[in-house]
Formats: structure tokens, C-alpha cells, sequence
């Protein structure tokens, strides 16, 4: 995908263009209701952003309401927990969906009274069936299917059935109830579809009240319906649902509301389905839910992303009917641009190596002063202690340049940012591994701030923090989760873990900050000069911060070693 940075003033996208027909025509009155029906059966992702940007966009612009409704039909699958998650989640996000809090299990009553109105009207029927029999029953995509010897009961036998699989007299799989449509329609969703199972199984909320639970077929519609949704906005496998969903409403004669199907994120390197996080999860590949490398909002947040790029993101992908693949350099454009703009600059050195400034005064600190943000000068600027003893980075020292290397190496003088020039004179190794351990140089006292009077110039700037006094910190490196940009994409035999890059967390220990940095809050986001941007983690200690790198600076050096 092409990044480019694109302006316009008023969204439009093919739902938009909908809901400003209807509200042209007054189909509903001049109302605009949408929802996020999330299923507590996980944590939200980058796909559900998706969705919740556009159905509280959609309201927010055509001044409209959107409740957040858990589709929490389910009870083996669904826990408290991931309703707490949602919540936060949504709101870290920025949207408010005020007192509209809903649950499908609140209108569970409703949905069972809508169940017998179908037996009633003799288009729903208790089946005898198993499960593994009805599957059978329910023929191919070329086949038709058969109909059930049951499907003819008497619509009093059915209602009796009913309600006694409610009161809890038929064990689990003995019985279901299916509406009565037409087992030879060319839409498999339209054969005879389960309705109601029995399930003994407390439920979150309405603990141990029902033995019988609603499809989520048929309770999403007829929740849409009963919220009064005007645009019932779901992804695009739901399209064929949609006979289906209408059926029910038809039967029922309740309200309509107008299901519009869009395409779902796919973002290369990264799985979004939330059984395939919950594997990832369960089997320990990844530290929880919210383990930075995961696509999930809490992941994302406690990786460093924003809410605002985030929205950009959701903003710049637009939404259209064709399923497509989103570059994850996309998402990973829109983090750093709102953090270019908002963090402040810090000194970091991750893979440290000392340097010793042999002509600079033993006891000696200086302050130099140091820009907090080149791109915002409202943010000022800060001292930073200078002392005989430095960490630089590794990287940036080479005892034998290799071509176009321009920053340290034996007998060349570099910058010091807002500090001095500084000459490499020489190199001390390790008696027994002949490893380089430190190194000595000479500092032009007259360089001071980083320019030389005389006007001679250098060809690099390095990063660096005092030894004294820098903060020890140990600082995590995030690379894909998954080696294959797409992770479903398997040898025969194998399934998505197969493409897990085993290289996806590099943990360093020994890096040291600017001191600074101490007091950093958690969830406190920087850019590390020459790195990239990191933010504390949860795990920091006082005097042992721990840093998540959010996303790395583009590093020009090893585009250029590459290309070599
Ligand atoms: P999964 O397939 O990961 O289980 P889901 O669709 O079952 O996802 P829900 O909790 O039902 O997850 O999703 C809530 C809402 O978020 C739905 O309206 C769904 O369409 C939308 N949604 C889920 N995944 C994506 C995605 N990748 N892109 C856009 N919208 C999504
Ligand atoms: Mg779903």
C-alpha cells in the first residue's frame, strides 16, 4: 500500500453516503442510532477500532447515538474480565457511549417471547436431531438438505417442548429449536437455522436463570431491532446472514433496521481473529492479552500507541465493501507521527560502551543545555550533566570503518550532541576475549554546545549520557509477532504458530538513561534520540525502569549497510 498523506475535509465512504440519503429522505425520522456490539469472549483489537470509529464517527457527525452492546449469548465462552476490557478499552479510545450500556442477555426474555410467537405462527419447530445429525441434514453449498422428521410437529407439541427445554427437563443436545424456513434454499444460513440450545450454564449476568440460550443469529438482529438501530453496520461475512436476519424481522413484525455490511481489517503480519489471540494467549507465545506485540488495544497502548494514531490510522484506511490486506507500515506511519509531534527528546543508550575523555577534568560536571522537541519549541529544554566518564552506543564506534561509516572510530573527531567534539585517540580491550571494553579520547574545550569556533565540521552526532549520573533501565525491543506477512499462510500440517518469529522480543538489560528519566511515569511516552519511541512499562521499579520500544526511528545506516 502507497503511504500518503492525505487531507480532506469531509469524510465520505459509501455508509456515509447511506445514512445522508436516509437522512435526506427521513427514513427514520432524522435519527441516527448505531451500535458496537462487541462478544465478551476476548480483548478488543485493532479491527474492533475499526468498527467502534465508525459507528460513534457515523453518530457523532450526523449527531446520532451509539450504544456499546455486549453480544453476550454465549456463557461458555464469556467472562466478566473481557467486559471490564471493552469498557476501558472504548473509552481509552475517546468515545462515550453514556448510560446506553447494553447486554443481549438483558433482552433474553424478549428473544424467548419472540421464540414463541415463531412456534405460534408455525415457523419454528423443537427438533429431535443432534447436533452431528443436523449438520448431516443440512447438505452442501450443491445439495440441498433434508428435512427433519420433526419438522412437522404440531405448533401445540412444539410450544410444550419449549418451555419445557426452559424449565430444564431435556438434558444438553437433545433437543433445539430451529425456524422452519426452507432446507433446499440456495443459502445454507436459510436451512431450518438453530434458534435455541440447552445449555446448563451459569452466565455472567443472568447467572443461573436460563438453561436455554439464544443463537447469536438469532439474537443480533432482533437486539438492532429492539435498540431501534437505524444503521446496523457489521462486517462483510454477515452478508449472507442478512435473508436471514430479515426473515426475522419480517415474522416477527418489528422493527426494521437496515444492516449495511463493510469489509473487515486485515493488517499484514498480524492475526485479528480473537480465537487465534486466545491461542496465543492460553499456550503462553505471549505474555497476556496485553503484551505489546499483540494487535490488541491494550497491547497497543502498553506498546506506546495513541489514541490519536489510532484514529488516524482508522481515518487513512477509509471503509470499503472489498476485503483487503492494510500494511502494518501504515499503522506503524500514524504512531510516529503524532509521537514526532508530542514527545519529548531524551538521551538513551541501549547497547552501551564507555568513553573516557582523557584531557577532561576528573571532578569536573558541566550542564549543557538540550532541546526537549525540534518540532515544538513551547516545549523548551533541559539540562543534561557532562562528565569525564560517557556511555555512546556501541554501534556508533567502529575500529575499522567500513565505507560511508562516519561516525566514531580511531583518530576521527564527532559530535557530542549539545555537548563537545570529541577525538578517539584509543582502545582498550577485554586481556582474555580481545572484546572492546572502553575507549579514550580528547574533547576541544573551545567545541562547547557543539559547534567549533573555528568552523570545521564533523560528520556525525552522537548520543550519549553522563556515567555518573545516568539511570540504569532495562529497555524492550519489539519485532513481528509472526515472520510470514500473512500468518495464516501455512505448510500443509502446520497452522499459524509455525510463522511465530521467534525473535519477536529482544530484552536488554544494561542500558542506561538520562537522568531525568527517574521519575518517569508509567505509560509516559518518548522519543530516545536516534532510536525511536519508547514508553514505560507497568513492570518499571524504582531505579530500574523498563522501556517499551513503540516503534523505531527509520534507521538510514542499515538501509545503507544493506544496500552495501
Ligand atoms: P473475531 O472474528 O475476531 O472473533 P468478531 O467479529 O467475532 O471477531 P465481535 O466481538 O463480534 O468479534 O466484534 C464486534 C464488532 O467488531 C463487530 O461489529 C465486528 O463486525 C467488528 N469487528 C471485528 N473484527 C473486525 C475487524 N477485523 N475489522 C473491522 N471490524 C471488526
Ligand atoms: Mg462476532
Amino acid at each position: 500500500m502507497e503511504i500518503t498523506p492525505e487531507e480532506s475535509t469531509e469524510r465520505t465512504d459509501f455508509i456515509r453516503e447511506i445514512v445522508r440519503d436516509d437522512l435526506r429522505t427521513n427514513k427514520y425520522a432524522g435519527r441516527v442510532a448505531t451500535r458496537f456490539p462487541p462478544e465478551p469472549n476476548g480483548y478488543l483489537h485493532i479491527g474492533h477500532a475499526k468498527s467502534i470509529h465508525l459507528n460513534f464517527g457515523i453518530a457523532q457527525e450526523f449527531g446520532g447515538k451509539t450504544n456499546l452492546r455486549f453480544d453476550d449469548t454465549n456463557p461458555t465462552k464469556e467472562e466478566v474480565e473481557y467486559v471490564e476490557s471493552i469498557k476501558c478499552d472504548v473509552r481509552w479510545l475517546g468515545f462515550d457511549w453514556e448510560e446506553r450500556e447494553f447486554y443481549a442477555s438483558d433482552y433474553f426474555a424478549t428473544l424467548y417471547s419472540y421464540a414463541v410467537k415463531l412456534i405460534e405462527k408455525g415457523k419454528a419447530y423443537v427438533d429431535d436431531l443432534s447436533a452431528d445429525q443436523i449438520r448431516e441434514y443440512r447438505g452442501t453449498l450443491t445439495q440441498p438438505g433434508k428435512e427433519s422428521p420433526y419438522r412437522d410437529r404440531p405448533v401445540a407439541e412444539n410450544l410444550d417442548l419449549f418451555e419445557r427445554m426452559r424449565k430444564g427437563e431435556f438434558p444438553e443436545g437433545s433437543r433445539v429449536l430451529r425456524a422452519k424456513i426452507d432446507m433446499a434454499s440456495g443459502n445454507l444460513n436459510m436451512r431450518d437455522p438453530v434458534l435455541y440450545r440447552i445449555l446448563f450454564e451459569s452466565h455472567h449476568r443472568t447467572g443461573p436463570a436460563w438453561c436455554i440460550y439464544p443463537m447469536y443469529d438469532f439474537a443480533h438482529g432482533q437486539c438492532d431491532s429492539i435498540e431501534k438501530i437505524t444503521h446496523s453496520i457489521c462486517t462483510l461475512e454477515f452478508q449472507d446472514h442478512r435473508p436471514l436476519y430479515d426473515w426475522f424481522l419480517d415474522e416477527l413484525e418489528i422493527y426494521h433496521p437496515q444492516q449495511i455490511e463493510f469489509a473487515r481489517l486485515n493488517l499484514t503480519y498480524t492475526v485479528l481473529s480473537k480465537r487465534k489471540l486466545l491461542r496465543l494467549v492460553q499456550d503462553g507465545h505471549v505474555a497476556g492479552w496485553n503484551d505489546p506485540r499483540m494487535p490488541t488495544l491494550s497491547g497497543l497502548r502498553r506498546r506506546g500507541y495513541t489514541p490519536v494514531a489510532i484514529s488516524d490510522f482508522c481515518e487513512r484506511i477509509g471503509v470499503a465493501r472489498n476485503d483487503s490486506i492494510v500494511d502494518i507500515n501504515l499503522l506503524e506511519y500514524c504512531v510516529r507521527q503524532d509521537l514526532n509531534l508530542h514527545t519529548p527528546r531524551k538521551m538513551a543508550v541501549l547497547r552501551p560502551l564507555k568513553v573516557v575523555i582523557d584531557n577532561y577534568p576528573d571532578d569536573l560536571v558541566e550542564e549543557v543545555e538540550a532541546v526537549n522537541n525540534p518540532e515544538d519549541a513551547s516545549m523548551g529544554t533541559r539540562k543534561l550533566p557532562f562528565s569525564k566518564v560517557l556511555y555512546i552506543e556501541q554501534d556508533d564506534f567502529r575500529e575499522l570503518p567500513p565505507p560511508k561509516y562516519f561516525r566514531l572510530s580511531p583518530g576521527r573527531e564527532v559530535r557530542l550532541r549539545y555537548a563537545y567534539f570529541i577525538t578517539c585517540t584509543a582502545v582498550v580491550r577485554d586481556g582474555e576475549t580481545g572484546e572492546i571494553i572502553e575507549i579514550h579520547c580528547t574533547y576541544d574545550p573551545a567545541t562547547r554546545g557543539g559547534d567549533a569556533s573555528d568552523g570545521r565540521k564533523v560528520k556525525a552526532t552522537l548520543h550519549w549520557v553522563s556515567a555518573r549520573h545516568a539511570q540504569p533501565a532495562t529497555v524492550r525491543l519489539y519485532d513481528r509477532l509472526f515472520l510470514n506477512e500473512n500468518p495464516n499462510e501455512v505448510e500443509e500440517g502446520q497452522d499459524f504458530l509455525s510463522n511465530l518469529n521467534p525473535d519477536s522480543l529482544e530484552v536488554l538489560d544494561g542500558c542506561y538513561v538520562e537522568p531525568g528519566l527517574a521519575d518517569a511515569p508509567v505509560e509516559s511516552r518518548y522519543q530516545f534520540e536516534r532510536q525511536g519511541y519508547f514508553c514505560v512499562d507497568p513492570d518499571s521499579e524504582k531505579g530500574r525502569l523498563v522501556f517499551n520500544r513503540t516503534v523505531s526511528l527509520k534507521d538510514t545506516w542499515a538501509k545503507i549497510e544493506k544496500s552495501l
